[in-house]
């Protein structure tokens, strides 16, 4: 802009408005706590609530807008599993917020007493995913929790006996020395900054684009004629296979909710959870014009569409336990299990799932050591990317078990912080004693 027309534009500008010269670089601020969780979603935010619950200075960063990660933004707004085999495995601090939302949101909770034989389903709890946010986040300021949402690290650096947490976001610039660091991520990224070794599997489980279709009269649809259709637009390349996974009748029958997959979906960097997005956002629109030119679905609508795509499996840690197949089929009791987990084994490939669900009476545990990365010190994982081997991982990842662990770990780190130690050296019996104090539920030996 010319000097004079700029000058001329100021003597415009209405009562009320300032003119700001161009913005600097944000100043380096240095900010310090005893603990900090990266990632606000399923584990993070009840780590964060657990260890602030314990008198911790706690800091909770999330890259996001809200808390709750992939139960919330993810839409997969229907935890499990609490329960198993008719009594309750897991409670504590992500119980307390999953009541509270069926409360005040008005929606219900299962019938627990009831056995769901392979419907497994049938036991996780609906609620909604935005109103749960909103009160993890309640419950976050009223434990003293600082909050630091679209914020992300940039370097993570071992600094004697604490960590050095270099965060960016909009407009700021922040250095953080903290006693205890808890990786959240669902990626492990953090961990993965710190320069220690993940896990990954060549062939990973697809993602999928959480959405739901309405609109439409299930009873006029001449479901033999649509899967026809189907059949031909994915021969002819007008529908991916993976668009709509099974048949038409089942896609339509859940309202198109869960029934894609995204193949080679991935979040642990900006660029390929952007990829991937814009994979099941393609994918959706695929299937609007498909089902738009038939008639019955003349009307549909959209009922739900999350901003983002869900991701199962990125990166596992390797820690100082590694949870196998075997001992979460057979229920193992880790000497230092901290929680319970309740899910079958849950596998996804390209064309679906099919679930293995455990024997009767079979109840696996986490170890803290699952938790911890293998030689690490004042560092600890809650979530999807704790140790564990791939199969073991596919009932791990289940938001009741995120939670438990996520709480775990809070715990385990606020005792650290507290006692100038590491997590392995925390006492097993503090721990335990800290967690049942807290709701939570501790497996018992077997
Ligand atoms: C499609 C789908 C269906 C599923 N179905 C079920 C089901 O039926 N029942 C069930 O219980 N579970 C189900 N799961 C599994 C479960 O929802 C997830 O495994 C679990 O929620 C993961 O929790 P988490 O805390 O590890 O990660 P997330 O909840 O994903 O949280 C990670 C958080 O970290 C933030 N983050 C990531 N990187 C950074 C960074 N660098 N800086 C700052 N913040 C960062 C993210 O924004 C996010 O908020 C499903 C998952 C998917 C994807």
């Amino acid at each position: 802009m010319k000097r004079r027309h700029f000058l001329a534009t100021l003597g415009t500008l209405p009562a009320g408005t300032v003119l700001v010269a161009a913005q600097p670089p944000p100043q380096l601020r240095r900010l310090s706590t005893d603990v900090l969780v990266i990632g606000g979603g399923t584990a993070g935010t009840i780590a964060a609530i657990q260890a602030g619950r314990l008198g911790a200075k706690t800091m909770l960063v999330e890259a996001g807008s809200q808390l709750g990660g992939t139960t919330t933004t993810g839409g997969v707004d229907f935890p499990g599993l609490f329960h198993a085999w008719g009594k309750q495995v897991i409670a504590g601090i992500g119980w307390e917020l999953v009541k509270a939302a069926v409360d005040l949101g008005s929606a219900e909770l299962p019938d627990f007493t009831k056995p769901t034989g392979r419907q497994h389903w049938r036991h996780q709890v609906r609620i909604t995913g935005n109103l749960y946010a909103a009160l993890a986040e309640e419950a976050c300021v009223k434990a003293g929790v600082q909050l630091r949402y679209y914020e992300s690290p940039l370097t993570v650096e071992a600094a004697g006996d604490s960590w050095r947490v270099r965060l960016t976001g909009k407009g700021t610039s922040i250095e953080v020395v903290t006693k205890q660091l808890i990786d959240c991520t669902g990626n492990a990224s953090v961990v993965g900054l710190a320069g220690i070794e993940r896990l990954r599997e060549k062939i990973r489980q697809p993602g999928t684009l959480i959405y739901r279709l309405g609109g439409y009269d299930l009873a006029t649809i001449d479901m033999n004629a649509m899967q026809a259709k189907l059949v031909a637009a994915r021969k002819s390349g007008v529908l991916k296979p993976t668009d709509i996974n099974g048949t038409i009748a089942g896609f339509l029958g859940k309202g198109g909710e869960s029934g894609n997959h995204i193949p080679g979906a991935d979040s642990s960097t900006s660029e390929a959870h952007t990829a991937t997005n814009i994979l099941g956002r393609e994918a959706l629109l695929r299937v609007l014009r498909f089902l738009k030119q038939e008639l019955p679905f003349a009307l549909m609508t959209i009922e739900r569409l999350q901003p983002e795509a869900g991701i199962r499996e990125t990166f596992r840690i390797i820690g100082e336990t590694q949870i196998t197949h075997e001992d979460y089929t057979s229920g193992r009791v880790f000497e230092d299990a901290v929680a319970h987990s309740f899910y079958p084994i849950d596998l996804h490939y390209e064309g679906g799932v099919t679930p293995k669900h455990l024997n009767e009476g079979i109840v696996p545990t986490i170890p803290l050591r699952a938790l911890i990365p293998k030689a690490s010190k004042n560092l600890l994982v809650a979530g999807r990317c704790l140790s564990s081997d791939q199969l073991a991982n596919s009932a791990l990842r289940v938001q009741a078990s995120c939670m438990a662990m996520g709480q775990a770990a809070g715990v385990t780190a606020a005792l650290a912080a507290r006692t100038g130690t590491t997590p392995l050296r925390v006492p097993l019996a503090d721990i335990r004693r800290e967690l049942t104090r807290h709701g939570a539920i501790v497996p018992k030996k077997a």
